[in-house]
């Protein structure tokens, strides 16, 4: 097919270079429209130094339409990049058990959410100190509950804003009304009412305007609990930052592992994807590494790019190989490597 898509592939560092190359080769199958610009993973990238990775990779981002991300040890560049200067607010993270998947849950059947992570905010924002300048500043009251010793501290800000929060609360709810079903919020609003409650109180007020969309909220400890025992009753839920990240992780264990999380990141004129897991390095080499989050996070793209042919039959092919379970990477309880995953999976295609 001529290629009319420009995507650029980031295959990153560690073992991510291993399931983004078994999955472009599964890609390669779908016969595309797309061209792959593909920068080399980081290994290969070590001889330059940072400015002039960066240089290259974004030269790479910019050139795209979208981009297929590995993941990072810090050597390959771009997440950075991508994330704030490119401000995708909203990181998605479907949550859904299929047949095959191993999944530690007696009865993992009817989970099927998506978390959407504010991307921006919140404990990324990167202002970090010694506590004594905090306590010099005169930030620190009588209502504060500081630790003995606190002069010897250190801090790291909590920042969460109405246009951030206001942003990322309408992308949630269209997604919600898009599914037809209801929003979940959660934050620590008991213990930290003016950032955590506030993001609370700013999502109810924007899913106000959603006609009939319902918004419930729960304390993000009882929430991490209702996701184990109870994430069938979950549709949408909308996290800040941290507990977007921490929340993923604990609701990919509840599907079969981290081996089975795809993710994007969206902005208003920019979106990129990649698994929601990490690198990976202590089975970097192996030849191991599950591709399955990474092709779910290409068929997101695919999405992403009206290729919704394409992305049906990838699913449907990554379903009938989980479904056999006969071809299956030691994660998910299998003996395959990561290439003969990828060769069932292009047998299904
Ligand atoms: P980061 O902080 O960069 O997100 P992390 O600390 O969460 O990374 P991961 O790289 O995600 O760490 O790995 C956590 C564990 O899960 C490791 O034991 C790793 O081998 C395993 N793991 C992660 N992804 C996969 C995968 N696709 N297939 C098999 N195992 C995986």
């Amino acid at each position: 097919m001529t290629a009319s898509i420009r995507v650029c592939v980031i295959p990153g560092d560690d073992a991510a270079p291993e399931a983004m190359q078994a999955s472009l080769r599964v890609l390669d199958c779908l016969d595309l429209p797309i061209e792959w610009d593909c920068v080399p993973p980081g290994r290969d990238l070590s001889e330059l130094d940072l400015a002039e990775r960066e240089t290259l990779v974004h030269k790479q981002i910019d050139a795209a339409d979208t981009v297929l991300f590995g993941a990072t040890n810090g050597t390959t560049p771009g997440a950075r990049y991508m994330r704030w200067d490119k401000l995708t607010f909203a990181n998605v993270r479907p949550i859904q058990w299929r047949p095959g998947f191993h999944s530690p849950l007696k009865d993992p059947k009817e989970i099927d959410y998506v978390i959407v992570r504010e991307n921006l905010e919140d404990m990324y924002v990167g202002v970090m100190g010694e506590a004594k300048d905090l306590l010099n500043a005169g930030l620190a009251d009588a209502r504060s509950r500081l630790p003995v010793g606190a002069e010897d501290g250190r801090f790291a800000a909590k920042i969460i804003t109405r246009p951030g929060t206001e942003q990322v609360a309408r992308f949630a709810c269209e997604l919600a009304t898009q599914r037809n079903s209801k929003l979940t919020v959660s934050a620590k609003t008991n213990m930290l009412p003016a950032t955590d409650r506030w993001f609370c109180e700013i999502v109810r007020e924007v899913a106000q305007d959603y006609a009939g969309l319902e918004c419930e909220e729960f304390i993000v400890d009882d929430m991490a609990h209702r996701l184990v025992v109870r994430p069938q009753d979950i549709d949408v839920l909308l996290l800040p930052n941290l507990y977007g990240d921490v929340l993923s992780d604990l609701g990919a264990g509840t599907i079969g592992g981290l081996g089975l999380a795809p993710s994007g990141c969206f902005g208003n004129e920019f979106a990129y994807f990649e698994s929601a897991h990490g690198t990976a390095p202590d089975i970097a080499g192996k030849g191991i590494i599950n591709p399955t989050a990474t092709l779910l996070s290409a068929e997101m793209m695919l999405r992403y790019l009206n290729l919704n042919g394409a992305a049906d039959r990838l699913n449907n092919a990554i379903g009938n190989v989980y479904l056999s379970g006969s071809v299956l990477t030691p994660d998910q309880g299998g003996n395959a490597e990561t290439e003969r995953f990828a060769d069932a999976i292009i047998g299904a295609l």
